[in-house]
């Protein structure tokens, strides 16, 4: 068995980008992936730093900034719908809260997608259920297809990863939960919106929002509160509607006509937010990648810009080493583990987003009020545009 065959568990963002750049190297990737068909869908992304090269060097930027959704800022409002505070994309040079291209994930899934679909296999609605190492290869047993060999198998496959499960041991040892939840879903929005996000805070932990999407007639809802770990059947998405509609009883703008469209929302989504944090993220032939392997989690705006720079490098290694995974999955890992730190050491606490007292409110408005004149703002920008940056070898040869 050869090392060129490498089975991919996930087709969102990291597994197709990896897909892509096998098939560049001539490799054999083949990606099974859980959902019934390719998931359109999702809530809206960032792709900051380094990962704006990876796209570019994937000749797949114009794809990509034709689907974005050309978000202007975020706001922040009182009760009664009006602005007291927010920030502009070019406030931060387009690394701020909001970055330059906000795309929605299904969106910029799709791109890589539609990019591999004619030269890589894609099996939709399976998943594997066993993975058997030997000298040559690995054996993977799938839930629905006949088992298959393998040299390599990557895990593209989320937060939530059977890979890790499988290779690695169970989630608990691996996920971090950051102290909050959110949920995302989509609504009708027939208003005209003008390309802000709003956000609005009413304390106790709590944010509820709506973000444009590219379709003038919908929008994303989104539910945040802090919260220790809650124990609920992440298969029963009713009983999670009652978990947020308990917490949002009573409170104002636009939430009770959002929680009242939460009952018919398609693609309704609720997680805990957290991190990945896995020491060596190859164990034999099963390696990770992208939120399986360290996701920063959704409050540093980084999961896809590290999932698309670790497929660039991974894919990268492995052509460099000739197909060698013992020599790439080190190599790729060194490469990609400062960048992974620094974007976790990122996420911080809840408090800008879901603040539990009015002076931390307060406090986070005056600061992004202030900003625009801050003679620092540069330095600010230049930091947070450094920590998505890492230098890119080039591979091509
Ligand atoms: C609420 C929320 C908000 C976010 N906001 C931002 C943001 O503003 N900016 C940003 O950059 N990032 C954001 N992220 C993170 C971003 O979505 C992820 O970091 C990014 O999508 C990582 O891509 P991935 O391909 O590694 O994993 P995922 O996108 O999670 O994809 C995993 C794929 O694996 C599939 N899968 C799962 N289990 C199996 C299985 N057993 N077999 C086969 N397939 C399987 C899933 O169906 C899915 O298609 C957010 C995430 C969440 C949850």
């Amino acid at each position: 068995m050869s090392d060129r065959q490498i089975l991919i568990s996930g087709a969102s963002i990291a597994g197709p980008a990896l897909a892509y750049w096998l098939r560049r190297y001539g490799f054999e990737p083949v990606v099974v992936e859980r959902a019934p068909a390719f998931r359109d869908g999702g809530h809206a992304v960032d792709l900051r730093g380094t990962a704006h090269e990876v796209v570019e060097r994937m000749g797949l930027m114009p794809q990509v900034r034709r689907a974005s959704i050309g978000t202007r800022g975020m706001s922040f409002v009182d009760a009664a719908g009006r602005r007291r505070a927010g920030m502009d994309v070019a406030t931060l040079g387009g690394e701020g809260a909001v970055s330059e291209i906000e795309i929605l994930r299904g969106d910029l899934a799709r791109v890589f997608y539609e990019a591999t679909r004619d030269e890589v296999e894609y099996i939709f609605d399976d998943s594997i259920s066993a993975l058997d190492e030997d000298g040559t290869g690995v054996k993977v047993t799938f839930e629905r297809g006949a088992p298959r060999r393998f040299g390599v198998v990557a895990g593209a496959d989320g937060v939530h990863s059977v890979v890790r499960a499988l290779a690695f041991g169970p989630e608990e040892r691996y996920v971090r939960h950051l102290g909050a939840y959110s949920s995302y879903f989509t609504i009708p929005y027939p208003m005209s919106h003008d390309r802000w996000d709003r956000y609005h805070t009413p304390l106790g932990g709590r944010v509820v929002a709506v973000r444009p999407t590219v379709r003038p007639d919908e929008a994303k809802a989104l539910f945040g509160f802090t919260s220790p770990p809650l124990s609920y059947d992440r298969r029963e998405a009713a009983a999670q509607k009652r978990i947020v509609a308990e917490r949002f009883a009573g409170v104002g703008w636009e939430a009770p006509r959002l929680l009242a469209a939460m009952a018919e929302a398609p693609d309704f989504y609720f997680d805990a937010t957290a991190q990945v944090h896995v020491d060596g993220w190859s164990r034999g032939r099963a390696v990770l990648l992208g939120d399986a392997g360290y996701c920063p989690s959704s409050l540093t705006g980084l999961g896809t810009s590290l999932a698309l720079i670790g497929a660039y490098v991974l894919a990268g290694e492995l052509a460099a080493a000739g197909g060698d995974h013992r020599a790439a999955f080190p190599a790729y890992q060194d490469a990609m583990r400062g960048l992974v730190r620094q974007a976790q050491a990122r996420a911080g606490g809840t408090g800008f987003l879901m603040p539990d007292s009015r002076a931390v409110r307060l406090a986070r408005d005056v600061s992004l009020r202030t900003l625009p004149y801050v003679p620092w703002k540069g330095m600010v920008a230049r930091k947070l545009r450094e920590g998505a940056t890492v230098a890119l070898k080039d591979y091509s040869h």
